[in-house]
């Protein structure tokens, strides 16, 4: 139901995160923030959502998206394709899928994995956009928002980049009550992945995705925010707390990660089998960027060394 001009529709997934969270909010423009992932189960329960606000599919104005995530777009699909829709710039390569970024995605990964020392047989794991393909949404953005913008037809609310778990993220704020509609920047019970995604253009140095997410992180610290409405998982008043405490674990983890890489030295590779011994062969693409994240973490305080060998990149601590 509506609470303070917002209402939340819940959206089953085929992921394991579970329900991803699409938002409605009023203002001149009737909007809706993310579109769940594109399955018929998906269609019902915003059918549903819509259907208890009163509203149906062709009541909605604008679509604007958090990021490029398939469980936040597929479902934009369902809608008039003469509608708005908005969001970061970087989310149009995923949008586009032209043969160039796949090939460009491809390459990216190939050289990435031999840095990280991963072997060759299970590398079809990493890196693959067919997940998009098959849950993402076929249309591309009509409109870009950026960093401080005001988001079109909904006076009073802000965009605040928020790159890390996406380098197309996008949190919205809402200065007169602190409400920030937040994507996946800042959930509950877990903490988003620092996915890996290739640099915007090909020679540019990789985006440092945990390194983003803590200055995210902290650029919210600066706001003041009285709830986070989720992607996933439970509104969250205690924002401040909640991300002083996630950056703290993330700093702890990193530091055991630094005492086993000071006993022996490992590859990325190595070093991920190491911290998710069980789960790093079925989650490879998962574990590996929570792994790259520590590392990158690590050698930005100065705490590892890197060296190139012939099995990839070494890690010392
Ligand atoms: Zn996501």
């Amino acid at each position: 139901m509506w609470d303070k001009k917002i209402a939340k529709i819940t959206i089953p997934t085929p992921f394991p995160v579970g329900d991803v969270y699409a938002y409605v909010v009023k203002g001149d423009v009737l909007t809706l923030i993310d579109g769940g992932p594109k399955t018929e189960e998906a269609k019902m329960a915003i059918e549903t959502g819509l259907k208890e606000l009163g509203l149906q599919l062709n009541d909605i104005e604008q679509v604007i998206i958090t990021h490029h995530h398939p469980d936040h777009i597929g479902g934009v699909d369902f809608f008039s394709l003469d509608l708005p829709f908005l969001g970061h710039v970087n989310n149009q390569r995923f949008l586009e899928l032209s043969p160039d970024f796949i090939a460009f995605n491809h390459e990216f990964f190939s050289g990435f994995l031999n840095e990280l020392g991963v072997p060759h047989e299970i590398r079809s794991r990493v890196g693959n956009i067919g997940r998009l393909m098959k849950y993402g949404c076929e249309r591309t953005l009509t409109g870009f928002i950026q960093d401080g913008d005001e988001l079109p037809g909904l006076p009073g609310w802000k965009a605040v980049e928020t790159l890390g778990h996406a380098q197309s993220h996008l949190a919205f704020y809402r200065e007169s009550d602190g409400a920030l509609i937040g994507g996946d920047i800042l959930l509950d019970k877990i903490s988003p992945n620092p996915l890996v995604e290739p640099p915007l253009a090909r020679g540019e140095e990789r985006p440092k995705s945990q390194l983003q997410l803590n200055d995210s992180l902290k650029k919210l610290q600066n706001l003041r925010i009285t709830a986070v409405y989720p992607g996933h998982g439970n509104i969250i008043e205690n924002v401040d707390e909640l991300i002083s405490y996630r950056l703290q674990v993330q700093h702890e983890r990193a530091l055991k990660v630094k005492a086993i890489l000071a006993q022996k030295p490992s590859t990325a590779f190595e070093l991920c089998q190491t911290l998710f011994p069980k789960i790093y062969k079925k989650q490879l693409g998962l574990t590996l960027s929570e792994t790259i994240g520590q590392i990158d973490y690590l050698e930005s305080l100065g705490e590892i060394k890197g060296e190139k060998t012939e099995r990839g990149m070494v890690y010392k601590g």
